[in-house]
Formats: C-alpha cells, structure tokens, sequence
C-alpha cells in the first residue's frame, strides 16, 4: 500500500497566519458591527507602482501580436530579468554572473523547494524567532531540526559558537519578525562558521530593499567568502508590492559545491524539471522595478511604511511599552505588557481594540511574551490602530 510521508504527521496542527484568520473570524462573525484592523500578517496595503503597471501592461500587449509573442521562456529566468537582477545587485558593488540568479514565483516557493538540493539527513539550524515556513518546511522534507533561541540580551541577533552544529543554517536580515539586521561584522561571523562547517546558509534578504542604515548589508554576498556558502533568497512581495502578482528571485554562486558537486548546476538541473518557468508578464513587471524610475517608485512606498512605523513606535512609547524594529524593518517587535502570553495580548486587543497583530509564541518557543506589528497598513488605518492603543494600553 502507498506510504504518504509521514512527516506531515508531525507538523504543528495549525499554521500561525491560518489559526489567526480562524480567530479573527470567528470574533467578527459574533460581532459583524466592528471595523477591524489588521496589522497582523504581513501583507502590504498599497498598490504595485505606476513603473510595473506600464510595463505589465506593455507585456500584455506583446502577447497579442505574432511579432511580440512569447511562448515559453528559459526555466531559470529571461535573460532581461536575470540581468536587471544582476545590475541591481552591482549597483551596490556585488558582481554576479546573470546565470546566477533564477527567477522564481516567490521567495515562500523557493524555500521550500530549495531543500531538493541537500539530502535528507541535513540538519537544518533556524535562529528564532523566525518565519515559521522555515520549520514547516524542513519538517515536511524530514529534516532535523536545531531551534536557535535569540533574545534581547544578543539583539535578537544570535551568532554561532563553538557548539553550533548545522548542515543548513537559515539566517533572516532583516528579521520577520524582530526586525533585527545583522552587520557585517556579525554576518562575516556566520559565513566563516558556515565555509569551515561545510554548511550552507540560506539567507533570506525578502525585507532588504527597509534597510536605511548605509552601513548594513543588504545582501550577504557583500561578504567575504559568502560565494562558497550561501545562497540568497529575495522577493519582490514586499520590495514592490508583488504579493499577489508573486516573483521573487534567488541567487546561486556558481562557486558553491559541496560533496563535489555544484549547486548552481544543480539547481538549474531542478528547474528545467519541475518547472516551465516564470510567467513573461511577472518578469518584466518585475524587471521595471528595477529601472530608475521603479527603484523612485518603490522608495516613496517603502517610506510610507515606514511612516506607518514610526506612528506605531509613537504611541508604544506613550504606553510606555518597549520595542524594537521599526527602522530598518516594516515590522515592530514589543513586549507584551503586564506580562500577558502573546496569545493573550492577541486576545486583549482583537477583542477591546479590535486590532489584530501576530503573537510572538507563533515564530518560535522563544518568542513568547512578544508581539509583531506589521507596518503594512494604510496610513489612516495604522493611525487609527494607534488611538486605538492608546485608549486601552497608556
Ligand atoms: N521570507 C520572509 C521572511 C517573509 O516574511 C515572507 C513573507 O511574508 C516570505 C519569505 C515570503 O515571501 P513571498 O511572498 O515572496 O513568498
């Protein structure tokens, strides 16, 4: 008889964004009059930029003509999106070769399918709190897990040390969902420890392009020796409002072997397998968010977020509540007060401020206790969100 894998058994029974929704329903079926506002998930409240409508736009006018239509593109990514990647990337002094970016629907897709890679008795080290796919997805593929707890005594910014044992080690900067950015000394800290472990660390950059510290790294191939380590997860969700459009990118250095073979082949191997590539549209949607113009674009939205942050910081202050992220990340991590759990504060205000956030207990054991707001939002929402906190929390 077929034998499922057995390791779905073993998740968690329920995913934190699904068990927030099930709550949050249920408390506005009981009380349909209430305006709820949601800084919970982190899903963005402004639309894609005027630069990427154009150019969808555009793409779709290529699909109706003979002389314009495209059919199938290569596996790996347009040669036109895979070098304006690449540019990108060099604009901020990390050369890559185009064929060492693929395009992908999405950095959540690849994360899990990245796993294909490594065989199945790899140890996957994840710092927490972290975004919980890290451990769905490494439960589904039978990985063992090592949970590395991070704190406010390390910055929530947790470095190897001479008990570190990983095969794949998951590093997240800025972080979802403590906003907390490693610099350069602290990430060099971690590429050494992965090149002389034999480890390879994915680095999830999806909240890059919040960075506005100029002496934090974006990408973790602005390190020395991360060519030979590391592979870069990026997204374009919440760069530029591609959650719903979907296209990410991921970035495999073609000096990356281990076990004598090489990743990037490899990885250009699954592709041409298990997909037919990404969609012509998305592509040079996504491309435009690379142009000058996009790159404008962009920064304005990402500024409104974090106005929305600064916002929220400004009432948590009144409160008297303490916090971190904010500025170099569109979420905020707080403390929650009076020494509620985080699902108790989740339920203090979904149910006295009808404000939904994400408990920290949801991103890992060691973020209980805590609390995630995403900046996301519209302005006049977040707004309102923080009269709301203020009302019940100052
Ligand atoms: N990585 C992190 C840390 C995220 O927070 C998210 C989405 O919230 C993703 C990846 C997934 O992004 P995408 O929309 O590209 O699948």
């Amino acid at each position: 008889m077929l034998k499922p894998n057995e390791n779905y058994a073993k998740l968690q029974d329920s995913y934190l964004f699904y068990h927030i929704a099930q709550k949050t329903k249920a408390y506005l079926d009981a009380h349909p009059e209430q305006r709820l506002l949601r800084l919970g998930i982190g899903d963005v409240s402004q639309p894609l930029c005027p630069a990427v409508i154009d150019a969808l736009h555009a793409a779709v006018d290529d699909q109706a003509s003979a002389a314009t239509f495209h059919g199938y593109l290569p596996e790996c990514g347009a040669p036109f999106f895979r070098e304006a990647a690449a540019k990108h990337y060099a604009a901020r002094g990390v050369e890559l070769s185009p064929d060492e970016v693929f395009a992908s629907y999405g950095a959540s897709d690849e994360l899990g399918d990245i796993l294909d890679l490594f065989d199945r008795g790899s140890t996957a080290l994840i710092l927490e709190p972290a975004y919980p796919a890290y451990v769905d997805a490494n439960v589904m593929a039978g990985h063992p897990i090592v949970h590395l707890p991070a704190g406010k005594e390390n910055g929530f910014l947790p470095l190897p040390n001479a008990g570190t044992k990983a095969d794949l080690i998951y590093l997240c900067s800025p972080n979802n969902p403590t906003g907390a950015v490693f610099s350069k000394e602290q990430l060099q800290q971690w590429v050494d420890f992965a090149n002389q472990m034999g480890a390879v660390i994915l680095f999830d950059a999806a909240y890059e392009a919040y960075i506005e510290d100029d002496a934090l790294p974006h990408s973790i191939f602005e390190l020395r020796g991360a060519r030979t380590c590391a592979i870069e997860i990026n997204s374009l969700s919440k760069t530029a409002g591609f959650t719903g459009t979907r296209l990410g990118y991921t970035v495999i250095p073609k000096e990356l072997e281990r076990g004598g073979m090489n990743l990037n082949a490899m990885w250009v191997r699954n592709r041409t397998t298990k997909t037919n590539g990404v969609s012509y549209l998305l592509q040079k949607g996504g491309a435009a968010v690379f142009t000058d113009e996009g790159q404008a674009q962009i920064k304005a939205q990402i500024a409104l977020y974090k106005r929305n942050a600064t916002t929220l910081t400004k009432a948590l202050d009144d409160c008297g509540i303490r916090y971190c992220g904010g500025k170099n990340a569109p979420y905020i991590w707080l403390q929650c007060p009076k020494g509620l759990s985080s699902w108790e504060f989740f339920d203090l205000l979904l149910t006295k401020a009808q404000i939904v956030g994400t408990p920290g207990a949801g991103f890992g054991a060691c973020g209980e206790g805590y609390f995630r707001f995403s900046c996301f939002g519209s302005p006049a929402d977040t707004a309102e969100a923080a009269k709301r906190l203020r009302e019940l929390l100052k």
